[in-house]
């Protein structure tokens, strides 16, 4: 057993903080995505119910609805190989095509929030875009901004980068590529997401190569990976309430939580009960908006 379900019977060849991968044979991977939560680069002790096939289950939505290309070869049990056709993996797990995958985070921000607020009010611009002067907490941007991070290892920040250290590493060609699909998949998204009532303020994909041909891999479009805000509550200068990861690092960052997250080795608390079902809760609200569909467990654990 893993943490949250059973482990196939396949060539396990990497543990990342939220999934697992699992060599499936003939250029082929099978992500198991746990309950596990992660912040702050740190991965909590306690899971959270349900997370790992909410998350699935929203990436799996997104793959079919974007016109991009993508990595999924297929989410049904019965297409799975040998020793992974098993029931507990259902739902959370996706058979995909095993990139290479490009070494950037590509962030793209409609507003203004998280780290890029930070790094605006302390030098007006974000990873090297320059922007207008006067903007406020959660404001909309002019237009979406393309603000890739470093992909760090293990335990280390990602960074930001300016869009001449993207050039510098993959090339001007692919980087403006990367650029280009990053920036149209969230405009197609935010259109969506704002007609079920989500302002999607940020988010990360990352994208893989399949035969010299960029493709969206990975997760994409999840409360893990992005800021989701509830449209009518939507109100700048202030931060605001969300669908994602948020409330955690917010109950993290409070005196009831007591940690010091910035002295080395400092282990994070247990995460209260109450924390852990406000979490799951969020996490299906967000995939019953986007989706428009009822969690199939909701309530029923
Ligand atoms: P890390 O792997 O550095 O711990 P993480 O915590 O974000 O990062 P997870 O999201 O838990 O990792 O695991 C997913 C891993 O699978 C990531 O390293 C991601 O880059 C990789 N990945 C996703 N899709 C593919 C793919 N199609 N081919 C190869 N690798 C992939
Ligand atoms: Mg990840």
């Amino acid at each position: 057993m893993t943490d949250t379900g059973p482990e196939p019977a396949l060539p396990h060849v990497h543990r990342g903080k939220v999934r697992d991968l699992y060599d499936a044979g003939h250029g082929r991977l099978l992500m198991v995505a746990s309950d596990r939560l992660s912040a702050f680069d740190v991965v909590m002790a306690e899971p959270i119910p349900d997370k790992g096939r909410v998350l699935t289950a929203t990436s799996a939505f997104w793959f079919d609805h974007l016109p991009a290309p993508n990595h999924v070869v297929s989410t049904d049990v019965g297409d799975f190989p040998d020793g992974a056709r098993d029931a507990g993996l259902a739902g959370r797990s996706m058979l995909v095509r095993r990139c290479a995958m490009v070494p950037v985070e590509c962030v793209v921000r409609g507003y203004l929030a998280g780290s890029g607020w930070k790094e605006y009010q302390a030098c007006g611009s974000v990873c090297g875009v320059r922007l207008p002067a006067d903007l406020r907490e959660a404001d909309r941007l002019p237009a979406p901004i393309f603000t890739p991070t470093t992909k760090a290892p293990v335990g280390v920040h990602d960074e930001g980068m300016r869009f001449d250290d993207v050039v510098a590493m993959i090339g001007g060609d692919r980087a403006e590529e990367v650029r280009a699909l990053s920036l149209e998949v969230y405009r197609t998204a935010a259109v969506h997401a704002e007609r079920r009532g989500i302002l999607l303020a940020d988010t990360k994909f990352e994208l893989g190569l399949l035969d010299d041909r960029l493709v969206l891999a990975d997760e994409v479009l999840t409360p893990d990976s992005s800021r989701f805000w509830p449209t009518a509550q939507w109100q700048p200068g202030r931060p605001q309430p969300s669908f994602d990861k948020q409330f955690v690092r917010d109950w993290l960052d409070s005196p009831e939580a007591g940690w010091d997250r910035h002295r080395p080795g400092a282990q994070p608390p247990e995460l209260p009960e109450w924390v852990v079902e406000r979490t799951r809760a969020l996490y299906v609200e967000a995939y019953e908006r986007i989706t428009g569909d009822r969690w199939p467990h909701a309530g029923g654990r």
